[in-house]
């Protein structure tokens, strides 16, 4: 089963050396999840073969430019190719008004449900949930109100040993063994013991995605543990009182938050426009969390069940 992140944008301010305005696509088994949707987000989204109508809910971070310039595009867009499905996006408060008003000068009645929920709180939240996965908001330290986002698959069933099941067994027990139950006769002895008739389950992934934000360790506790930890990185440590002061990180900062938080994998991006060749942030960062990589247009990275 699938759970890969594909990097669709990953400069800031300015679009420039190729590097266009932030853009994740989260692809956990059949859902995919547009997390902020800059400018370029539509071209990216054609360049590597994925359709807009598969997205099933889209996660906008914060209200500056670089992360939300492409939505009302992809709504369009969206609508043209005769969408029916609802669609649902998470947003700052605002981010409703902007889009009504863009689609009411355009004289626009979208073919779809588009359903905007407003993120709130101060604290980690959870924003969405499925069968099998859940997603949660955090609070961000940015100059405007700013979420960053922790998608996870929920605990997964035990698998059945089929070489070890009993010929004949009901579909109610295969449910109980599944749950990690032992069977039982009619007294409630046990027959059968969970752990010999089953494999342990495979394991829940996750992503945290920590878009715009000065150095904060506070979001260490929420993101403990991830599998995959996209944290921006807008400057190189020698710009570290420019971005405190812009309320952005260094790289070296993202590389201390993803130790802290014993993440498996750090992705770093976000990058000023003021550097051409973006190599430095990761040998910065290595040398804190030796698991970086660069956010680069078109680099997938998934995590093994
Ligand atoms: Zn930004
Ligand atoms: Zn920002």
């Amino acid at each position: 089963m699938t759970f890969c992140l594909k990097i669709l944008g990953s400069g800031s301010s300015v679009p420039v050396y190729g590097r266009l305005h932030t853009a994740h696509l989260l692809t956990i088994n059949n859902t995919r999840y547009l997390i902020d949707c800059g400018e370029g987000t539509q071209l990216s989204l054609m360049k590597y073969h994925l359709k807009q109508n598969r997205i099933n809910a889209i996660f906008i971070s914060h209200l500056h430019g670089d992360h939300y310039l492409g939505l009302t595009g992809l709504i369009s867009s969206m609508h043209l190719l005769g969408r029916h499905k609802p669609l649902i996006i998470f947003a700052p408060p605002g981010l409703s008004e902007i889009i009504s008003i863009q689609l009411k000068y355009s004289n626009t009645v979208i073919s779809f449900d588009l359903r905007l929920i407003v993120l709130t709180g101060n604290r980690l939240h959870l924003i969405h949930e499925t069968p099998t996965q859940t997603v949660h908001s955090f609070p961000l330290d940015h100059r405007v109100p700013c979420w960053g986002f922790i998608f996870r698959e929920k605990p997964k069933s035990r698998r059945i040993n089929k070489e070890k099941i009993p010929e004949k067994i009901l579909i109610r027990d295969i449910i109980r063994l599944k749950s990690g139950k032992d069977l039982t006769d009619h007294s409630g002895r046990v027959i059968y013991k969970n752990k010999d008739l089953t494999f342990p389950p495979k394991k829940s992934r996750s992503y945290a995605y920590c878009s715009d934000t000065v150095y904060d360790p506070r979001i260490i506790s929420y993101i403990n543990g991830v599998d995959l930890l996209y944290h921006e990185s807008t400057f190189l440590k020698e710009k570290e009182d420019i971005a405190s002061k812009t309320y952005h990180t260094t790289s070296e900062q993202a590389a201390m938050i993803a130790k802290a938080a014993n993440a498996k994998k750090l992705i770093i991006g976000h990058y000023s426009a003021r550097y051409k060749d973006i190599s430095e942030f990761r040998s910065e960062a290595v040398k804190t969390f030796g698991e970086t990589e660069l956010a680069l247009e078109g680099k997938t990275f998934c995590v093994e069940e």
